[in-house]
């Protein structure tokens, strides 16, 4: 057996400019990669690299060559712990172009095998979850608009990003448009640790769930005095990137916010889970803007989570791939008829 591979970028507008505390977003750059057997199975994966995690699609361009010699030497699409094993002994960093292969090849071992990847992990497709969808840093009317927009196709729980001086504005905002939605907050390390404690005191009269990443992952005690302190659960993202990770985000945090192009693969993203609920953490798995070729290895993992938050293809404003359907937001697992992730050249 002989696997060929190949890649490309993809560059995808989003429907609105995305902004969060650290900066905006217009377009999305991301690296697509193909892996075909000798049989006319192609798995299909993409990287959707951060700059905050040292990433870009150059840099993804510049390791891959090596990453998918490791696989074409392997040769067995089957072999995923090897293969993560030796990409990561090969390029130590790079977590986005390791997991863009990762994907790639459990798809091309589900498609080998004719079963979606949920079925090849052994998972209950009708035990999924509704996937949370992002409204961006933006105008009092514009976000007043975005959450109109929102609730009109269905999404049911929001995530609202904050780390302004106006954040109560924004989230009073987003409530009143959406009165009856799961409201969660995303901080992306804004606030300093009594900022926080107060600011969510705020956000708990407004019926928020959660509180993502409150104060920087640089200070795990700010952290720990937010959680001890708050009056609302609160999850690491920025804080929680690869397995070591999980023993102290059990420390400072209720929750574990995993996302596949933080850790490097999908079987260290499965670890990643097992090891948080060992330490009594809850899990969600969240994402980056990203192309419905990567989204799709996301939502497979929905009957392990508490928590999705994979709404990364639903803020595109065009994308080469289709994925598994989310109606209303619902991560339909049942509905998808296709083996492996799901993802589709449209
Ligand atoms: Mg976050």
């Amino acid at each position: 057996m002989s696997l060929d591979t190949a890649f490309e970028r993809l560059s995808l507008p989003l429907e609105n400019a995305f902004t969060i505390s650290r900066g905006t977003q217009e377009t999305a750059e991301n690296v697509v990669v193909r892996i075909s057997d000798d049989e006319g199975n192609t798995g299909v994966g993409a990287a959707a690299p951060s700059s905050h995690y040292g990433e870009t699609a150059a840099t993804v361009e510049t390791v891959m060559p090596d990453l998918l010699k490791v696989v074409e030497e392997v040769g067995d699409p089957h072999q995923l712990e090897r293969i993560e094993r030796r990409m990561h002994e090969t390029i130590e960093r790079n977590p986005a172009a390791r997991t863009a292969v990762s994907i790639a090849l459990h798809d091309l071992a589900c498609k080998q095998l004719g079963v979606p990847l949920y079925r090849y992990w052994g998972l209950d497709p009708e035990q999924t979850l509704e996937t949370s969808f992002t409204i961006g840093i933006d105008t009092k009317e514009r976000i007043a608009e975005k959450t109109q927009d929102a609730v009109e196709e269905g999404y049911g729980i929001l995530k609202v990003k904050v780390g302004t001086d106006r954040d109560e504005e924004i989230v009073e905002t987003v409530r009143e448009n959406a009165p009856d939605a799961t409201i969660r907050v995303d901080a992306n390390e804004a606030w300093s640790p009594r900022e926080a404690v107060r600011k969510i005191d705020q956000l708990e009269e407004l019926g928020v769930e959660f509180v993502e990443q409150p104060v920087e992952a640089g200070n795990p005690e700010g952290m720990r005095f937010v959680r001890e302190r708050a009056a609302l659960p609160i999850a690491a993202d920025e804080s929680c990137i690869t397995l070591s990770d999980i023993p102290e985000v059990a420390e400072i945090a209720d929750i574990a916010n995993l996302k596949l192009m933080k850790c490097g693969g999908l079987l260290e993203a499965k670890r990643m889970v097992h090891a948080a609920r060992a330490h009594g953490l809850e899990v969600m798995l969240g994402c980056m803007v990203e192309t419905n070729a990567a989204i799709a290895a996301s939502a497979q993992f929905a009957p392990l989570l508490d928590y999705a938050d994979v709404d990364g293809a639903l803020l595109l404003a065009e994308d080469d791939y289709e994925g598994v359907p989310m109606p209303n937001g619902e991560i339909d697992l049942a509905g998808m008829d296709r083996a492996g992730t799901g993802a589709q050249k449209k």
